[in-house]
């Protein structure tokens, strides 16, 4: 032990080659869902512009369709007719001639402008540019088909779905829309001190809190988390319950990964041919973290047609689960779902304050920590480590939004350094 794990760079590495073979083996199956269901899903097949985006030549303002070199003369021009957002294409635009339009209204045939209404005198049925400005062609107008050409890839497969992809598929007349189907994340917690969260814990005793928190991380990165009863610190136990998790698409483990005499999950995976990866790392908390894959009998075959189902350790103290999760199972579980977003996700901000001088030289550190993304006057993100006792402490990481970096060779961090963060 010690030295020869892993460092969180190799570890990372190892980790992400694991999940970049993943995509490329897997053909998720697909399912269809409402438009109002798709958000966070990875896209199926690519979205495709049933029309020209926009469909016609568009004014972006209220004011007047024109020719630019004719308004530009700054000569009362007449205003021919009026067309509002939602109106057919007007006749094309006589010569010598203005037409009123407002946002969103399709430019007449033979404009190639639109003069803003602030921007003009009007007199009469006439309207004339205001001196010394003068309008270029297309200004105020978004050509037909100016976004995208009908027919064109709007977004690729694997794409993740959120607001915006939403809206555009809405714009393209998508009520629904064809998703990989989720990955099934069993989760199974291990500990003898665990009870549900319904009940009063006797002496000893604790709720679960990770089979809680493990099936949102697993959710808000796009799986499906199936969690299983919690399986006592027996070897007779772990089997039981691992047999049951065979046919999960990815297995996440908490607790019994450590040294101690009742961390059994180990040889409980290696009963099953487990093939390890790796069974430390050098961080903390985290350190150890077990990753591998199991293999698959016909009647454990996933879904995914996945030969060797991945699965990961945990180290059962929960900020450990959390940012293991974060680290590790999370880039796994997104290659599942068949997306190819980058995961964990990092980010530089400004230390506040000094971090503990606690580290200890060879592991790399992840300290809960709050980060102030909205610092002001152009500066970059704050962040400040949240006081703790410790990766037990769920109230300390209640308060946090994010893990700071202490890399493996620092120990600690001084105010004012720029720092890297694990955003969450
Ligand atoms: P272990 O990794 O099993 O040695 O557990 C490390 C610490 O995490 C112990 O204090 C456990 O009681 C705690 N722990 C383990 N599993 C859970 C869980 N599911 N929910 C909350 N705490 C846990
Ligand atoms: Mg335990």
């Amino acid at each position: 032990m010690g030295s020869e794990l892993p460092n969180y760079e190799q570890a990372a590495a190892k980790v992400s080659a694991y999940a970049r073979k993943l995509r490329q083996q897997i053909a998720p199956p697909r399912e269809l869902v409402a438009l109002s269901r798709a958000n966070g899903r990875v896209l199926a097949i690519p979205l495709i512009a049933d029309q020209d985006q926009p469909p016609f030549a568009r004014s972006t303002r209220d004011g007047y369709a024109c020719r630019a070199a004719e308004i530009s003369r700054h000569k009362p021009l007449p205003v021919a007719g009026s067309t509002h957002a939602g109106q057919s294409p007007p006749t094309p635009l006589p010569e010598a001639a203005v037409w009123e339009i407002m946002t969103g209204a399709p430019v007449p045939e033979g404009a190639d402008a639109v003069v803003m209404l602030e921007h003009v005198e009007k007199s009469g049925k006439t309207i004339r540019l205001l001196p010394p400005r003068t309008i270029d062609v297309g200004d105020n107008i978004v050509a037909q088909a100016a976004q995208a050409r009908r027919g064109e890839h709007l977004l690729p497969s694997g794409a993740t779905l959120g607001f915006a992809q939403i809206a555009l598929a809405a714009s393209c007349g998508r009520a629904t829309l064809e998703v990989s189907v989720r990955p099934r994340v069993a989760i199974l917690t291990t500990g003898d001190e665990l009870v549900p969260v319904e009940s009063t814990p006797g002496p000893g005793q604790i709720r679960n809190s990770n089979a809680s928190m493990l099936a949102e991380l697993v959710a808000n990165a796009g799986g499906e988390p199936v969690v299983l009863p919690t399986a006592a610190d027996t070897p007779q136990a772990l089997d039981k319950a691992l047999a049951k998790s065979l046919k999960a698409d990815m297995l996440l483990i908490s607790g019994g990964v450590s040294a101690g005499k009742f961390d059994l999950v180990e040889p409980a995976l290696a009963r099953l041919r487990a093939r390890f990866l790796f069974t430390g790392v050098r961080i903390q908390p985290g350190k150890p973290l077990v990753f591998g894959d199991l293999p698959r009998t016909a009647s454990s075959a996933s879904d995914k047609g996945v030969k060797r189902l991945p699965f990961f350790g945990l180290p059962g103290n929960p900020i450990s689960s959390a940012v293991t999760f974060l680290l590790f199972g999370a880039p796994v579980m997104t290659a599942l779902a068949g997306s190819p977003e980058p995961r964990p996700r990092f980010m530089l901000a400004h230390l506040g304050r000094d971090t503990d001088r606690h580290g200890k030289p060879g592991l790399t550190r992840f300290l809960p920590a709050l980060c102030d993304f909205n610092a002001s006057g152009g500066r970059a993100p704050l962040v400040e480590t949240v006081p703790w006792h410790g990766s037990g402490d769920l109230s300390a990481f209640a308060r946090s939004n994010c893990f700071l970096v202490v890399p493996e060779d620092a120990g600690f961090l001084d105010a004012g350094s720029t720092v890297r963060v694990l955003l969450f």
